[in-house]
């Protein structure tokens, strides 16, 4: 569609709607973090596109996209098969058809037959003559540009030539000179103002790809800016807890310890990559600076157990151990296990568990609030009931947090309060998302990684099937085939976000549905997050003790539940689950030694396909088990702002270096960054904040 370019408003003085402060316009550059002069100046077009060419008929191919100049031969409107208006243009070489099904009086008049125009689009066709659709129409004999022109990834209420023009204001505007002294640079880098008028309006001669895949010379400039502005932001906070301190947890673990009890009343030894973890947990919490450690390891790695044995040393030095889990039902059916190997191991110490959650009631609550306070639970464990203000502990030294990234920056800001007086608690965060090396080096500013990177032995893979919904009879004949054989089943219904009724009342007719169809010696039993937390406890404590066979349920089995005679997992509506959420509930089963297998059933929708991501994410599952490449390829498929979720996008990522690809320049970037911080510290600040400004401070949580 041809832009009104004249009726844009000027960036840098955009109009303003009456009574509100803020313009539309300038409301969707600040979402996409536009704010400074330097934030446009460092936002960089997605793609290009040559309109410095003008092209002859004859020479073009098909499929290519370009730009012609002719005379309008022939323009109507036509109605069938359906409303478009058809016009030829010849250019003295050939003619091509340009057509529009969308169009307004003016593109009509635009194109009157005797009009001389210039079009650009993408040629189709070459047999039966040329077709263009669609085309951007302008007047013949404008002048060419002398650079390409950049397109701007850009959101809904914001025209491309409106941000276009703001990001070339911001370019002219922004202070672009070395902060950091060009010898100091990597070698033959490009100067910054240099590169960045180059990466916003090319040469025509350039070779795109170069720039696209960011290979191009300019990009190393910035690239070694962004990895530089990373390092330093990753080292100040570094040293920022270098800084603080914690106790110091160095009990001896000889055979009284708890560690060593626990590690006797364990059914099967640890695996090596668990010991591992172990270790590099024990040095951490003798230090007195505070661990800020991620444990991250596939579902079914046995990351709780690791937890156990940091909560045990935790415990042996004398003090108390907090574990906490994102919802109710997890942190009881994750940790009842822990609790079960602890609890009688503290009762002959005179020590307890507390359990702290939201729908406590009020008597129960206080009383465990007291023996937090006392110091008679050595271990607390619960929702974020936890860490809510209430709590005081009497001498916390450790926080274990599971599924960190369903925890906020504010929630683990507060965990931080809870130690005594000036020290700070010891963390441990886990993740059954693991997260891609290089994402973890370049997200977390100061964070140090365990990986749990084997599975413990007899697990057998998990074999996954794609099966359309039409053939769901064939999946309940695969139920019956398992139960015959004493299993138990999952069925996972999908989650429409918009409404648990909804949710609600398609589970309870998958149940109904069946439990008619296997009849009555069958017991399928729902389970769903509207349930009372008493209830749910129920169903799972069922399912758990084999007399419920299949169980329905919305996603909240999501994470933590183990059941290891269940072998068959069924998902509805695959195609609308995320990746890794596919994933985590694939791993509920193949737990035990029964081989087992995981039904994804998709529906095709009014298309009669399914979508590109939805297809991409269907083929991993098949493809993969392993949680590390289902990882990389979630992280392909959304990027990583969304893979780490939008509650922590407002940290910053790399948006132009890769990790995979840049590790000379990262290597030079790891190595200036303590000499520039030591120094010349002002120039240090001034770099980072030219790169990450505001978004630095999220680095400190
Ligand atoms: P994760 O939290 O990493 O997904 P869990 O901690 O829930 O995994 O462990 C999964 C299952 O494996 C649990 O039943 C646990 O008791 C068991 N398990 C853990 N470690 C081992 C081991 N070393 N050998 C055998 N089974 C183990
Ligand atoms: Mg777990």
């Amino acid at each position: 569609m041809p832009a009104k370019s004249a009726a844009a408003p000027a960036a840098d003085a955009p109009s303003r709607a009456p009574g509100s402060g803020e313009s539309q316009v300038q409301r969707a550059l600040k979402k996409l973090g536009l704010v400074r002069d330097i934030d446009f100046a460092l936002y960089l077009p997605m793609r290009y596109e040559d309109e410095t060419r003008v092209v002859r008929l004859v020479d073009t191919r098909d499929g290519d996209t370009v730009q012609v100049e002719g005379v309008v031969t022939e323009c109507e409107v036509v109605f069938r098969p359906r409303r478009q208006l058809i016009a030829t243009l010849d250019d003295g070489s050939d003619t091509v058809q340009l057509r529009f099904f969308n169009f307004y009086p003016s593109q009509q008049k635009q194109l009157a037959p005797g009009a001389r125009v210039r079009v650009r689009g993408e040629v189709k066709g070459g047999f039966v003559g040329r077709t263009i659709m669609h085309p951007t129409v302008k007047a013949a004999g404008t002048p060419l540009p002398l650079a390409l022109t950049p397109i701007y990834s850009t959101i809904a209420g914001l025209a491309q030539p409106i941000l276009r023009r703001a990001v070339q204001a911001g370019l002219a505007r922004a202070p672009l000179h070395a902060i950091v002294p060009n010898p100091m640079m990597p070698q033959g880098a490009w100067g910054l103002r240099e590169a960045l008028s180059f990466l916003h309006y090319p040469a025509p001669d350039v070779a795109v790809a170069t720039l696209e895949d960011h290979s191009h010379p300019a990009w190393q400039r910035l690239k070694a800016e962004e990895l530089l502005a990373q390092q330093l932001s990753q080292l100040q906070a570094r040293r920022e807890r270098a800084a603080q301190r914690a106790p110091a947890l160095r009990a001896p673990v000889d055979a009284g310890s708890l560690h060593a009890q626990l590690l006797g009343v364990l059914p099967f030894q640890p695996t090596g990559a668990q010991q591992r973890a172990d270790r590099e947990i024990a040095i951490d919490l003798a230090r007195t600076q505070p661990m800020h450690r991620l444990l991250q390891g596939d579902v079914g790695s046995g990351k709780t157990l690791v937890a156990a044995l940091a909560a045990a040393r935790c415990i042996d030095a004398g003090f108390q151990c907090a574990l906490m889990a994102p919802t109710e039902i997890l942190a009881s059916q994750h940790f009842g296990k822990l609790v079960g190997w602890l609890d009688p191991l503290l009762a002959a110490r005179g020590l307890r568990v507390a359990w702290l959650t939201g729908s406590q009631k009020k008597k129960e609550r206080e009383a465990m609030e007291a023996i937090v306070e006392s110091g008679e639970a050595a271990l607390v464990v619960g929702t974020h009931a936890v860490i809510s203000e209430k709590v005081r502990f009497r001498r916390l030294a450790l926080a274990i947090v599971d599924e960190q990234h369903r925890f906020g920056v504010a929630q683990r800001l507060a965990l931080r309060g809870k130690a005594e007086g000036e020290l700070e608690p010891h963390l441990l965060m886990m993740s059954a998302t693991p997260i891609p090396r290089t994402l973890a080096m370049s997200y977390y500013a100061d964070l140090d990684v365990s990986t749990l990177d084997e599975l413990p032995p007899g697990r057998t893979p998990v074999v996954t099937k794609l099966v359309a919904e039409h053939r769901r009879d064939e999946v309940i004949e695969r139920i019956r085939g398992q139960l015959a054989q004493g299993r138990q089943v999952y069925w996972v219904c999908p989650l429409i976000e918009e409404s648990e009724a909804v949710d609600l009342r398609n589970a309870t007719a998958t149940r109904d549905e069946l439990a008619e169809h296997l009849g009555d010696a069958v017991r399928v039993g729902l389970l769903h997050s509207r349930m009372p937390t008493a209830e749910k406890q129920a169903v799972m404590a069922d399912f758990t003790a084999g007399t419920l066979h299949v169980l329905v349920s919305t996603t909240v089995i999501e994470v933590g539940v183990d059941v290891p005679n269940a072998s068959l997992m069924v998902i509805e509506h695959a195609e609308r689950f995320g990746l890794s959420q596919l994933h985590q509930l694939r791993g509920r089963v193949g737990r035990g030694a029964a081989a087992s297998a995981c039904v994804l059933l998709y529906a095709t929708g009014d298309s009669g396909r399914v979508g590109e991501a939805a297809r991409a994410r269907l083929k991993a599952m098949v493809e993969t088990g392993d949680g590390f490449e289902i990882a990389r390829r979630d992280l392909e498929i959304r990027g990583p702002g969304e893979f780490l979720g939008a509650r922590q996008s407002g940290a910053p990522l790399l948006r132009f270096a890769d990790l995979s690809t840049d590790l000379l320049l990262l290597d030079w970037a790891r190595e200036l960054a303590p000499r520039l911080l030591d120094r010349h510290p002002e120039l240090a600040r001034q770099h980072v904040d030219r790169w990450l400004g505001t978004k630095a401070e999220y680095l400190k949580a």
